[in-house]
C-alpha cells in the first residue's frame, strides 16, 4: 500500500495533494486527464522533474505540464512562495535583508503576500504558504548576522 505512494520516477515518497489543485495546475489541455477520485501526490524532490502522480501510477504530470514553476524544483524560475500574489523569494529576502522586516506581517505589508489567498487553486501544494514564508524570513535573518 505505502510502497504506491512513491514518485514513479525517483520513488521517493510525495506528499497527498487535493484532486482541485491539481485540476488548477496542470495545463488546460491536459485538465481532464485528472480525475475525480484519483488521489494525487506531488514529488518533493527537487531533482526530479515530476510534479504530480496518482496513487497507481497511472497518470504523472511533468515540470512543463504545469502551469507554474515549483518553487523547491531545480532551476524553477521564477521561484514563487506565494503563488497567490506572485511574491518571489528573491522578494521576501530584499524585504528582510533592505526593508527590516521580521515577521510574516511585515512581509504581507511590504509585498502584498498572502491577500486574497486562494491557495487551494494557486498554490501547488493547495496549502496556505505561510509556513514557507516564515522559513524564509528565518533564513535571511540568520543570513544577516
Ligand atoms: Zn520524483
Amino acid at each position: 500500500m505505502e510502497e504506491k505512494e512513491n514518485c514513479p520516477k525517483c520513488y521517493e515518497i510525495g506528499e497527498k495533494v487535493k484532486n482541485i489543485t491539481v485540476k488548477h495546475m496542470v495545463s488546460e489541455n491536459l485538465r481532464g486527464k485528472v480525475v475525480d477520485e484519483e488521489t494525487y501526490y506531488l514529488c518533493m524532490n527537487e531533482d526530479c522533474d515530476v510534479v504530480y502522480y496518482n496513487i497507481n501510477n497511472e497518470r504523472v504530470f511533468y515540470k512543463e505540464e504545469v502551469k507554474v514553476p515549483i518553487w523547491f524544483k531545480k532551476n524553477a524560475n521564477p521561484k514563487y512562495i506565494c503563488y497567490c500574489n506572485q511574491v518571489t523569494e528573491q522578494q521576501i529576502i530584499n524585504a528582510v535583508l533592505d526593508d527590516g522586516a521580521k515577521n510574516i506581517k511585515d512581509i504581507i505589508r511590504l509585498t502584498g503576500a498572502m491577500k486574497n489567498g486562494k491557495c487551494e487553486i494557486n498554490n501547488p501544494l493547495g496549502k496556505c504558504c505561510s509556513p514557507l514564508i516564515q522559513e524564509t524570513i528565518n533564513r535571511a535573518l540568520n543570513s544577516k548576522e
